[in-house]
């Protein structure tokens, strides 16, 4: 079960999703644990972030006779946004082993909050791919809005935001540039502080991630 949140905001509403959020949130989870629920939480999201994939029909055989079979049709990409985005690719990649994978590089300017790129490089023909937008937190949006535009400016059609927390903020300046993209989060959260955290947020992700 999902709720929608915002417009184009979809908060996965479930058990199973609020308890990994609580585990990620708490300063006393290690580094491991922190890991291991980041990549649980990304394969739940990615249950509803793929629902609409087309699928294809294949005949198999069973061991005991033949019958019809289900691929998904379309090519898939994923691309985190880095450092942060990576342990979500993996698990991605743990639920979608084809998918191709592209990477962003942004970094925030720490006083001006503004979205600094570094790297882009992503697989060709972007065109008839889905792409996965990855990126544990949707603070500003700045970040997530920009990626999205250097992908769609990259042939990027059929675009869809995965991000572990968001907040309210961030969900609306992403909304308001990118309407036509979905979002997916597992919480949303009310406001950023002055340094731009998402509060409760869960810290700095990367920083938890990597144990820098
Ligand atoms: N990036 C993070 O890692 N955490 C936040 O709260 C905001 C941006």
């Amino acid at each position: 079960m999902s709720e929608l949140a915002l417009p184009g905001c979809t908060v996965v509403d479930h058990p199973l999703v609020k308890a990994k959020v609580t585990i990620l949130r708490n300063k006393d989870t290690p580094t491991e644990l922190f890991r291991r629920t980041l990549h649980e939480l990304t394969a739940l999201l990615a249950f509803e972030a793929t629902r609409d994939l087309e699928v294809g029909e294949i005949d198999i055989e069973t061991p005991l006779e033949r019958c019809k079979g289900y691929r998904i049709s379309k090519e898939l990409t994923i691309v985190p946004i880095l450092r942060a985005g990576l342990g979500m690719a993996e698990a991605m990649l743990d639920v979608l082993p084809q998918a191709r994978l592209g990477h962003v590089g942004i970094y925030r300017n720490e006083k001006t909050f503004e979205p600094m790129s570094y790297y882009f490089k992503v697989p060709l023909d972007l065109e008839d791919s889905d792409v996965f937008l990855v990126d544990p937190m949707l603070a500003t949006g700045n970040s997530a809005a920009d990626a999205a535009a250097k992908l769609k400016a990259g042939g990027a059609r059929r675009l869809r935001l995965i991000a572990l927390l968001g907040c309210v903020t961030g969900a609306k300046l992403f909304h308001m540039q990118h309407p036509e993209v979905p979002v997916f989060l597992a919480a949303l959260d009310e406001k950023l502080n002055e340094r731009a955290y998402i509060v409760p947020g869960l810290g700095d992700a990367g920083d938890r991630y990597c144990e820098t």
